[in-house]
């Protein structure tokens, strides 16, 4: 696990089997949990969370997302296209601000990547974006699509 700041974590992606970083953020009365991932480790780390479990899916792929049927969660927010594929979750299609001790904003960004993602901004200071920002840009003098670390850069 990786330490971004007093009250939040993450999970690093990896490659075998593909599986997406995953935020853990310790909120006052839950821990709030940004994607599920796809492999053991993240599913054990995610059930292991003490306090009710709060997820929230940027989108349905299956990185982001199969863990979901190993964690045991309370509630699940999502955009509408994962409500639909999983039968469950509170939709996803206008701003949401909870607070629980942090500030959280749920919230749904059109994308290139998928039909329906939805971010996350904490104490409107720190953001988990999911793939809403994967390269579908190409550039126009290397003729390559652009990385997703070189996009970042540019940022
Ligand atoms: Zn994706």
């Amino acid at each position: 696990m990786q330490k971004i700041s007093e009250n939040i974590e993450y999970i690093s992606a990896d490659g075998n089997p593909l599986s997406c970083d995953v935020g853990i953020i310790h909120g006052g009365k839950c821990d709030w949990i940004f994607d599920v991932g796809n492999n053991e480790n993240s599913a054990q780390i995610i059930n292991s969370v003490s306090k009710p479990k709060n997820i929230i899916l940027s989108h349905f792929h299956i990185d982001h997302s199969d863990n979901l049927k190993k964690i045991k969660y309370d509630n699940l927010y999502c955009g509408s296209f994962s409500r639909k594929k999983f039968s469950d979750g509170i939709e996803i299609n206008r701003d949401l601000n909870i607070k629980d001790e942090i500030n959280f904003t749920i919230f749904p960004v059109p994308c290139c990547h998928t039909k329906d993602s939805v971010e996350l901004l904490i104490d409107e200071k720190y953001a988990f974006l999911g793939d809403c920002i994967y390269p579908m840009h190409k550039d126009e003098t290397e003729k390559q699509f652009i990385t997703q670390d070189s996009f970042t850069k540019q940022l």
